[in-house]
């Protein structure tokens, strides 16, 4: 008889406006989905996309019922990959995950192999999970003004959303990289969190909320936003001329009432980041800097660790903006 394993599944609901509903229920594992590997998920993490995927924010779930949860980490317990072992240690971020195939929240997941990143040897399940999806986005967030030519020494560089999971490790990122990081947050008491992250300055996210204008001071060489919006046109029009924004989210809104101008008038690049569909190569190579040059000690301040039990309780907090850091899921 198939060992049982607990999950969270979201379900149709007849009842109430959301359309979905979410339950605590054990599984086995012929209940998962088809995958060329099977792993004992050792943690999870819950990004603003699980909060909007368990509270129905936003239809993030595509296929029901279905386990949320779009970062895993674990040990493969069985492989008809080529790439993959029992025993081996493995990261998986996106590719649908949590949103049409059963995702890392529950004690094991059943994946295709080409989905799988090796554990760099300098993490385990539970730092892994730490950095996610949110970390692993603000990296290729970092790589992208570095290829854009955005360096310690072009200037200034914003990350809005400071105080949240991408915004949190990108200051911690970029900070120990040797950039001069301004944070921009809605919640003014964790100034001392974010410099303690490596954040030179904190400013208000009110500065960045108010009409947009085409071009205002060239302020910052480089901005890492996770907010979109409003917000993302105003720093677009504070960035110095050849500067670069890496844009990856949309916590305030997924509107973008900007103009050409930062584009035509002062040679700024508009960099996407998207961390679902980023091909195996981008993903390995930003894993193993996030193992190299993240700070550890930084990364245990971000974090914090909660049971399965408390995830929907978290995916409620994320989504109104009261998280601060990381969330870890111990399964
Ligand atoms: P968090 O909820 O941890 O952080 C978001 C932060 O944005 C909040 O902490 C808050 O920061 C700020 N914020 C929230 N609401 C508003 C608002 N109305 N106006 C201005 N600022 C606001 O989420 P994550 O860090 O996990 O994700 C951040 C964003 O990035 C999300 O939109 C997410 O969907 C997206 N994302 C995209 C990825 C991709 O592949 N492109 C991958 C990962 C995330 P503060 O309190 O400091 O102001």
């Amino acid at each position: 008889m198939s060992e049982r394993f607990r999950a969270i599944l979201v379900d149709k609901s007849d009842r109430g406006e959301k359309g979905q509903a979410f339950r605590f229920a054990e599984m086995t594992e012929p209940e998962l989905m088809e995958g060329d590997v099977t792993i004992a998920v050792e943690h999870s993490s819950v990004n603003y996309k699980d909060g909007l995927a368990i509270t129905g924010k936003a239809p993030i779930i595509r296929r029901f019922p279905l386990i949320p949860g779009i970062d895993l980490a674990g040990v493969v317990i069985s492989s008809t990959h080529d790439g993959f072992t029992a025993g081996d240690r493995v990261i998986l971020n996106g590719w649908g995950v949590g949103e049409s195939h059963h995702g890392g929240f529950a004690q094991r997941a059943r994946v295709k192999g080409d989905w799988l990143v090796k554990m760099p040897e300098t993490l385990d399940s539970s730092r892994a999970m730490a950095i996610g999806t949110a970390g692993y986005t603000a990296m290729l967030a970092v790589t992208a003004l570095e290829d854009n030519g955005v360096l310690p020494a072009s200037g200034d560089v914003l990350v809005t959303g400071a105080a949240g999971g991408v915004g949190s490790i990108a200051i911690a990122l970029l900070a120990g990289l040797g950039y001069r990081v301004v944070a921009s947050t809605g919640r003014l008491t964790e100034e001392p969190y974010l410099r303690s992250l490596g954040a030179s300055h904190v400013v208000d996210r009110s500065e960045f909320a108010g009409p947009v204008k085409p071009l205002a001071k060239a302020r910052f060489a480089g901005a890492i936003d996770s907010v979109g919006s409003a917000t993302l046109a105003n720093v677009l029009s504070q960035i110095n001329y050849g500067g670069a924004v890496a844009a990856c989210g949309l916590a305030q809104g997924m509107d973008l009432p900007t103009s050409v101008a930062p584009f035509i008038l002062r040679a700024v690049t508009l960099a996407g980041i998207d961390s679902v569909m980023c091909p195996t190569d981008r993903r390995e190579r930003a894993w193993s800097r996030l193992a190299r040059d993240l700070d550890f000690k930084k990364l245990s301040v971000i974090t914090s660790q909660i049971p399965l039990d408390d995830v929907p309780l978290v995916a409620e907090e994320i989504v109104a903006g009261k998280v601060r850091g990381r969330v870890v899921v111990d399964l």
